[in-house]
């Protein structure tokens, strides 16, 4: 069968190639469509992911959409799936209580990322443990479920963190408007919050159409928009997710999802951090991954942000191509890209 393949640590060796069948035990999956996102940009760059053992080439794909091939595992032939992507490292406390998105040894699998092959193939066969069901209504959006996955392990940590103490959630901002902003503003409005969302683009209708205000940050103080509950950051800039803290107001909470590889330092007003934070009750905390509880969640808001905003919801992919035009999915900026592997 065809896959999109890639040999990590190899720059520019990402190929479509024939790979051996699917086999083992488990629900037979035909995959529908995957989403891209920086992570495969990276590993298709030679910076990051690591191929299964005794393999040199990793298939990508880890944002999934697929139809179920035949009935079994409590699944229906023509049931819309998506499946999660981190698997335990089967040694660890957090593991073994379900939530491998908090694993405390990193010895976890990632589909498509980490020591076990993705999603950018015809057919996979997966543990029915691991699959996530899409319902009919939400259609190919189901593809958006890994990326919401990730907002709403944030925003359900976020959360938690929050509520150690009275608090009360009301003003929220996103910094960063690709998918994860834009999702997660997306969820913040449905919970009925303020939602202020600021990218570089001079505008952005997807996040006024959520009835967020949008800001463009060339040229913006984001300290005199006033203060936050909620910040996240998901514009990877590092020196951004430092000034996060002192954007918030008493017990806010910032949230860093962006990821920022470059080698720097970033500045930091010592009062904001020594003084500020302390007397204020502020947390500066970091999110990755998703447990299968937010996988639930994605799947439940995503399709009542359809119900709610179905032309904009449908916007969300702005660039659908098939597998063997992936240099222009990952190419693409401006939404999400999938790569389309059947109709
Ligand atoms: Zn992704
Ligand atoms: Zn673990």
């Amino acid at each position: 069968m065809r896959a999109l393949v890639t040999q990590p640590g190899v720059t520019g060796s990402t190929r479509v190639a024939d790979v051996p069948d699917a086999t083992g035990d488990g629900v037979l999956v035909r995959m529908l469509e995957v989403g891209v996102c920086g992570t495969d940009r990276e590993i298709s760059h030679g910076l990051f992911g690591v191929a299964p053992e005794n393999e040199s080439e990793l298939v990508l794909g880890h944002e999934a959409l697929g139809t179920v091939e035949r009935d079994g595992h409590g699944f229906t032939r023509g049931d819309l799936v998506t499946a999660t992507v981190r698997r335990s490292c089967r040694h660890c406390l957090a593991c073994s209580e379900g939530f491998p998105d908090s694993c405390l040894t990193g010895d976890y699998v990632e589909r498509g990322i980490t020591r076990l092959n993705g999603f950018a193939c015809e057919l996979v066969v997966e543990d029915p443990a691991q699959l996530v069901a899409i319902p009919r209504s939400l259609g190919r959006l189901g593809v958006l479920a890994e990326p919401t996955s990730i907002c709403e392990r944030a925003l359900r940590h976020a959360r938690a963190i929050g509520n150690r103490h009275p608090w009360e959630l009301q003003r929220a901002l996103v910094l960063g408007a690709g998918a994860v902003g834009t999702l997660s503003t997306y969820l913040l409005r449905l919970a009925g919050l303020e939602v202020w969302t600021a990218s570089l683009e001079p505008s952005n209708d997807l996040v006024t159409a959520s009835g967020a205000r949008y800001v463009s940050l060339p040229g913006t103080q984001l300290s005199e928009l006033g203060g936050f509950d909620l910040v996240v950051e998901a514009a990877g800039d590092a020196q951004l997710m430092a000034d996060t803290l002192g954007l918030l107001r008493r017990s806010g909470v910032a949230c860093l999802l962006g990821i920022d590889p470059l080698e720097q330092r970033v500045e930091l007003d010592g009062r904001t951090l020594a003084l500020d934070a302390i007397l204020e009750n502020r947390v500066l905390f970091g999110s990755v991954n998703a447990a299968r509880e937010d996988w639930l969640a994605a799947v439940a808001d995503l399709d009542r942000a359809r119900e709610r905003w179905p032309d904009e919801l449908e916007q969300f992919v702005s660039l659908r191509v098939p597998l063997d035009r992936f240099e222009d999915a990952f190419a693409h900026q401006g939404g999400k890209a999938t790569l389309v592997i059947s109709d």
